[in-house]
């Protein structure tokens, strides 16, 4: 979903996890613990919606899972076999609030609740649309447009209408549905987002990274297909595949920084991934080093495999303070100032005299690694190297990953030895194209239909981004469409 927030409207904010549950008891408490597991993909709102059989019950809020759901008394309020939940990167403030998913609606079939993580690239238009044939919005999301186009449709039954409305949308979308007698999970046909299937005790499960089935030790049945959609219900898990086939474009900054490292992702693992990246890395720049250090969390798997194929030593020369809620961090300037020495401090014994090679998944606007690098300098670092497991992000993300605008990407302003000197490091490199490729087992990057969505690397965007494209994407901030 797309909403403001924190005053940067250009911004977007729409990092997200799904679940569902059909057919266990304790579907609600279920649902918590595996927001909880996919806590990483979205911090500051989470909600369950809930069906018991005669009505649905929903728990929204801003803040963590643990504190929104945590107490046996919020679950006691939503019983039923069937539940969907939510975690959500958003803002903070009444707009917000209403935009907190699952979003729940009564419609010509009965009740409904929809909540969704990716991002509709043509949803203003659709709006406009929606808004000039009367349906009321009552969110700045955009994921209420697909809620408006299953009520709106004239098919008979909640799949055909849900094909019928997906068929208009433009986007990269993983949905979880609740309905009175089913629970609905579905990928769009390229696929860009995840989702997967698994079972426990005869319930089916649905969630955005098999993290989520381990937490609440259900078995992995198989990744929701791109275009799939699939039904659990009384009768069990149905698929249905209306959509034309085409070629799969996994968002590949999921294996890089998203996703959770203990993730299996279309057969992949996700540490194993980050690790052979890591080491293909070390084989495209190496540099003779007495250390390499990862910016934790997210660079210690690619770290690992830099140090392994380099045959120089790991050292935790960075160590991460893990209780900086973002919350915590942004009510100031001065505050946000601080913030990552609030997240990281130097392990000073490891760095001093040496030399270190620095190893991180990204630079976005090369805030965080210009004050990784003065900390390891201020700890006596003889030389700092840094490696970078992706290549320069130029573009910003239109498809559920939050990123900055273009002119804000430290990428798309500056060459390699201009980003060396910005961040202050002897050198600098970063992944190719081509080495990350061969890091997922890929010879090369089929340069007619990629084997996965790099657009954040290359510009090369498989979906239209028509709302974009309008200049209209802030205007999806406006509750007027
Ligand atoms: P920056 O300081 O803007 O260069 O951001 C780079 C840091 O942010 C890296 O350490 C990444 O691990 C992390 N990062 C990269 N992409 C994202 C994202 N979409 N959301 C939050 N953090 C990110």
């Amino acid at each position: 979903m797309l909403t403001t927030g924190r005053g940067d409207a250009d911004r977007f904010h729409e990092e997200c996890g799904v679940f569902g549950v059909f057919g266990h008891p304790d579907a609600a408490a279920l649902a918590a613990l595996g927001l909880h597991a996919l806590q990483h993909r979205g911090q500051e709102a989470a909600g369950i919606v809930a069906y018991d059989g005669e009505q649905f019950n929903a728990h929204r809020g801003m803040g963590l899972v643990g504190d929104l759901f945590g107490s046996p008394d919020v679950i006691r309020k939503l019983p039923g076999h069937s539940a969907i939940g939510h975690v959500r990167y958003a803002t903070t403030g009444e707009v917000a609030l209403r935009n907190v998913q699952p979003l729940y609606f009564d419609f010509a079939l009965g009740g409904m609740a929809i909540c969704h993580n990716g991002n509709l690239t043509n949803s203003y238009q659709l709006r406009k649309q929606l808004v000039r044939r009367g349906c009321l919005f009552n969110t700045t999301s955009d994921t209420e447009v697909i809620n408006h186009l299953i009520a709106t449709s004239e098919q008979s039954t909640i799949v055909d209408r849900m094909v019928d409305g997906l068929s208009q949308i433009e986007g990269a979308y993983s949905l979880a549905a609740l309905t009175q007698e089913s629970v609905i999970g579905l990928r769009d046909p390229l696929g860009v987002r995840p989702l997967v299937i698994g079972q426990l005790a005869g319930a089916w499960i649905i969630a955005s990274e098999t993290c989520a089935l381990d937490i609440i030790d259900a078995e992995f049945v198989r990744d929701v297909e791109p275009g799939e959609i699939v039904v659990a219900d009384v009768q069990g898990l149905h698929s249905v595949k209306p959509f034309a086939k085409r070629p799969e474009r996994f968002c590949i900054f999921e294996h890089i920084y998203f996703a959770r490292p203990d993730s299996v992702i279309e057969g992949k693992s996700v540490y194993e991934a980050r690790k052979r990246i890591g080491q293909e890395l070390a084989r495209e720049s190496y540099v003779d080093a007495d250390v390499v250090v990862p910016v934790p969390d997210s660079g210690v798997p690619a770290a690992i495999g830099y140090s392994q194929e380099a045959g120089i030593p790991f050292e935790l020369g960075i160590i991460r303070n893990h209780y900086v809620g973002r919350t915590f961090i942004e009510p100031t300037d001065q505050i946000r100032h601080l913030g990552v020495r609030l997240k990281h401090n130097a392990n000073r014994n490891d760095l001093k005299g040496k030399r270190v090679i620095l190893v991180d998944d990204s630079i976005v606007r090369g805030t965080t690694s210009t004050k990784i690098v003065e900390m390891v300098r201020n700890a006596g670092a003889r030389e700092v190297h840094m490696r970078i497991s992706s290549p320069p992000t130029t573009h910003p993300c239109f498809y559920g990953i939050a990123t900055p605008e273009r002119a804000q990407l430290l990428a798309a302003r500056y060459d390699v030895d201009e980003m060396a000197r910005f961040i202050g490091v002897d050198t600098l490199a970063f992944i190719s194209i081509k080495g990350l490729y061969r890091a997922m087992g890929e010879s090369e990057r089929d340069p007619l239909v990629p084997q996965f969505c790099d657009a954040c690397f290359t510009g090369d965007y498989p979906i239209p981004l028509v709302d974009a494209e309008d200049g209209k994407v802030s205007a999806q901030l406006s509750l007027l469409a």
